[in-house]
């Protein structure tokens, strides 16, 4: 019997979500491609992260900063001289310690340790045709950097007040020693990022609210709320003065999705220390300057999906809720060998592909087309038929019920509109989904 991450594995392999990245010269080590119909299901998380956070009430703005900078942001954050030393990783909860601060195993979960290594987490590329320590830069390895180098831009060039947020989504680099669990630990992942701006006073203020919204953002997608937790950090960085953690039940067990830290002024006062730049804030009510704390909410990408891919696994199928499924309806002509079906069959795909994602198949017995659909997690199927020709209906399946019933073509976009399964995501529908 296979296991529920085997059946995950190969059913994402199967349907064109996710595989092993070269593939055809063996694969390479923790690097992972994603197909169609796992783009589709990135792009749409992160179209709604993206819109949860520029559409709030907080101010919060997006940026696209650059993979590739200044080697000066990676010494002034501390990544360059942090992690030159030998370090050991925990097996277990993959934190990792320098070799002399442990003793032979993990000081937080008692889990065993990994060989020491010279470590920098930081991937380096080099900048020009020659190798020399002169054109080295650095992947970054975290986006939120790309944020605290672009806040004094911002904050003049779009007027804001304080508190406001910086948003991005990108690629973030980093050289683990334990990659693993599918795509949970890799070297190159995404990050979704977003850095608020505030008042020292209030820290505390934003950092409780961003932490219930981010929660909700997760149950509005549509998880199960016994497989999502928060967890408190007992040891935090030593930027950090609160942190906590979104977690989820994974079958390897609860982990980290998200973290939420308060990083006090350290990264603007850094910057600021490094460049030479004023990062300061002039308050015009209070007429005083000081350094914003920043209030961080930090996920990956790549590890929600999983999640998400986890979630959704119902025995053999992915049963996604409606808002995140990558196609919303299958066209089906019921044969493809008769012209006129296959051809008022096209006419349907065209009258519905400007307002949902449709997938056109007509490969196959209708049987096995359904059981497809049903794997990929398409809420809805139409079947053209005989009868369609003669009275222009058609038939609908309902994959949840697997109820089917006729209606008229002419009727299809209304009805597709009004079934959704809940407010949230007709709400949300009609803000994102809808041309
Ligand atoms: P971990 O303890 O799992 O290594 P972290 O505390 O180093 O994670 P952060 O630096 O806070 O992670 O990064 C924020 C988010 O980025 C994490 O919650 C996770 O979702 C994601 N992330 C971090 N490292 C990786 C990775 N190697 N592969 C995939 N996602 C990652």
């Amino acid at each position: 019997m296979e296991n529920k991450t085997e059946i995950l594995i190969n059913l994402a392999k199967k349907r064109g979500f996710i595989n092993q990245s070269s593939e055809i010269y063996g694969g390479f080590s923790s690097s992972y491609d994603y197909g169609p119909l796992g783009s589709l299901l990135k792009n749409k998380l992160k179209e709604l992260w993206l819109n949860n956070m520029i559409k709030s009430d907080l101010d919060i703005v997006p940026i696209d900063s650059a993979i590739i900078m200044s080697p000066k942001v990676w010494e002034a954050s501390g990544h360059v001289s942090n992690f030159v030393d030998s370090l050991v990783e925990c097996k277990e909860c993959h934190k990792r310690f320098k070799q002399d601060d442990v003793k032979d195993s993990c000081p937080v979960c008692d889990g065993e340790l990994s060989a020491p290594k010279k470590f920098n987490i930081l991937m380096k590329t080099y900048i020009g045709p020659v190798e020399d320590s002169a054109s080295l830069a650095y992947l970054r390895g975290e986006t939120c950097q790309g944020i605290f180098t672009n806040f004094k831009w911002i904050k003049s060039s779009m007027r804001k007040k304080i508190p406001f947020g910086i948003a991005q989504i990108g690629k973030a680099f980093r050289n683990e020693i334990t990659p693993g669990n599918f795509t949970f630990r890799t070297r190159e992942f995404e990050q979704m990022e977003m850095q608020y701006f505030v008042n020292p006073d209030k820290a505390d203020i934003y950092f409780d609210l961003l932490k219930q919204k981010r929660m909700q953002f997760y149950i509005d997608l549509g998880f199960k709320k016994e497989n999502l937790r928060f967890k408190d950090h007992d040891h935090l960085a030593h930027y950090c003065k609160r942190g906590c953690d979104i977690e989820y039940n994974f079958p390897f067990g609860w982990q980290e999705i998200e973290g939420i830290h308060n990083r006090t002024d350290f990264d603007l006062t850094q910057h600021s220390l490094y460049s030479k730049k004023d990062l300061q804030y002039f308050d015009e009510d209070s007429k005083e300057s000081y350094t914003p704390y920043v209030i961080e909410t930090s996920c990956g990408c790549d590890r929600v999906l999983l999640a998400i891919l986890y979630d959704a696994l119902d025995g053999e199928n992915f049963s996604f809720p409606y808002i995140l499924a990558p196609y919303k309806v299958a066209v089906l002509p019921l044969v493809k060998n008769k012209e006129k079906i296959v051809k008022k069959a096209k006419q349907v795909y065209t009258q519905l592909k400007d307002n949902f994602m449709v997938d056109y198949d007509q490969t196959g017995s209708i049987g096995k087309r359904y059981a497809r659909q049903d794997e990929i997690g398409t809420p809805y199927a139409i079947t053209i038929d005989f009868m369609s020709l003669k009275n222009n209906t058609v038939t609908i399946r309902d994959r949840k019920t697997k109820k089917q019933s006729r209606i008229k073509i002419n009727q299809l976009n209304d009805y597709l509109l009004n079934n959704k399964k809940s407010s949230f995501i007709q709400k949300i529908y009609n803000l994102l989904c809808k041309k």
